[in-house]
């Protein structure tokens, strides 16, 4: 059976009148209006009236449950309907699967479903308009990260996922058998993507982490996207200032090029406006402090504190320079000040988007570092070894897409855009 189309739903409009054309997608909708039915027919691209004509192709149809998938032959003809600007009159209808109901959703939204049973059913999700426009959004800005990064000469790399040893010694790694080995899963490329510096000098890798830690919370899944960057010859700021292109670049691109997922999705998407505010940690205490906040100089600044600067601070911002005993091993410290940090986060409000920093290119630096924190050098020593290669000095981050993404399309709930989300209690489909 022959299985082509000549157009996309979405490339027809008024202008294709008299065009033969051949269409397929899913029945949205079938009306009998006298001795006419009509068929509402969506691809991935938009959706048409169909005027089903022909004794046969109307018996065909009669019971057709919604959902099924069909293609038609027709022609593009003007229609008195309201809600389109063609129709297309079929002069041949083919079945191609049929939906068998009751379906567990309903995708055309119009009984809304809550979010549990729209992930149980997350295929057919995606034929809700709002759904899909997520991932639209999503597909373009992944897009757009890549081109801004390719365009700054990044090389675009792959990592193990699969790795031998716990790399950050933390103790939030998924561990798994590896044949007769112990193994685990990588909970960020962070050791592999500054050893690559060596060779690549400037690489970018896009893809999933893992992370063992039982949050129940909006903004974390135990697997999740990572858009990571090492570059050489960068200090922390100069990394910071291409997360900042990045992400303006995104909302740009969103801006231009989705507005139809906008206006479904009710947002209005806008370039911000760059450069981002630079916080100090020193800052950010004495405003928490003007607050009735104290905390002490070198404490960590938990959920609630961040909910307080994010009502400070609404919008993107960055968090610089924070104490060199809260950051992890690898991070360089000031020049002027060995107790604070070149490091940085980038915050959305009170939700932090990515952390990042320069790097210690110094392996005695950094095996005394390890030691400092209670992690043993000698377990590194695979990782150390190209430090010794000539290492040069480098600084990245990590930014979490999908948390992005929640921040794009002003969704609280990162599993609302995620294609399968995966936390501690959500292990299918
Ligand atoms: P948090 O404190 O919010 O748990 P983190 O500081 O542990 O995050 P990092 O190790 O700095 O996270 O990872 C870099 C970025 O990756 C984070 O800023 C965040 O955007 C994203 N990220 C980290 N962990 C998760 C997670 N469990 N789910 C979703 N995104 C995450
Ligand atoms: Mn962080």
């Amino acid at each position: 059976m022959d299985l082509k189309r000549t157009h996309n739903i979405g490339m027809l409009n008024a202008s294709s009148k008299g065009q033969k054309v051949i269409v397929g997608g899913w029945v949205e909708d079938l009306r009998e209006l006298g001795k006419l039915t009509f068929l509402t027919v969506r691809d991935v691209t938009g959706v048409a009236q169909i005027v089903v004509v022909g004794e046969d192709n109307i018996k065909q149809v009669k019971d057709l449950n919604r959902q099924s998938v069909i293609r038609i032959t027709g022609t593009v003809q003007d229609t008195k309907s309201r809600d389109f600007t063609f129709e297309i009159k079929s002069e041949k209808i083919e079945i191609l699967s049929r939906a068998v109901h009751p379906l567990p959703i309903d995708p055309i939204g119009r009984l809304e479903s809550n979010i549990d049973n729209r992930l149980n059913a997350r295929a057919l999700d995606l034929r809700n308009q709002r759904t899909l426009s997520i991932f639209k959004i999503r597909h373009h800005a992944l897009q757009s990260i890549r081109k801004t990064l390719v365009d700054l000469g990044f090389i675009e790399v792959n990592t193990p996922k699969i790795i031998g040893s716990a790399s950050e010694g933390g103790a939030n790694l998924f561990s798994l058998k590896y044949f007769d080995k112990q193994a685990y899963l990588a909970q960020s490329p962070q050791l592999y993507k500054e050893q690559l510096t060596v060779g690549l000098e400037r690489v970018f890798e896009i893809a999933s982490f893992y992370r063992a830690e039982k949050s129940h919370t909006v903004r974390h899944l135990t697997e999740f996207t990572s858009v990571d960057i090492e570059a050489d010859f960068m200090d922390y700021l100069d990394v910071a200032e291409v997360l900042e292109t990045i992400v303006a670049n995104v909302f740009e691109h969103i801006e231009k090029n989705c507005e139809t997922e906008q206006k479904i999705l009710e947002i209005d998407v806008k370039r911000p406006k760059t450069p981002f505010e630079r916080i100090t940690y020193k800052q950010a205490i004495e405003e928490l402090g003007r607050e009735g906040i104290s905390l002490e100089y070198g404490d960590d600044l938990l959920d609630s504190h961040l909910r307080k600067l994010g009502e400070i601070h609404s919008g993107f911002y960055f968090l610089i320079d924070w104490p060199m005993k809260l950051k992890p091993f690898y991070i360089h410290e000031k020049d002027d000040d060995p107790l604070l940090s070149k490091s940085f986060d980038l915050q959305y409000g009170y939700l932090e988007l990515s952390s990042g920093g320069r790097r210690l290119h110094d392996p005695n630096k950094i095996r005394a570092r390890l030691t400092e924190q209670g992690l043993d050098p000698s377990q590194f020593e695979d990782h150390l070894r190209a430090f010794d290669w000539g290492m040069p000095p480098h600084s990245g981050w990590g930014l979490g897409l999908d948390r992005l993404m929640s921040v794009l399309t002003r969704i609280d709930n990162v599993r609302e855009v995620v294609l399968y989300p995966r936390d501690p209690e959500r292990l299918f489909p």
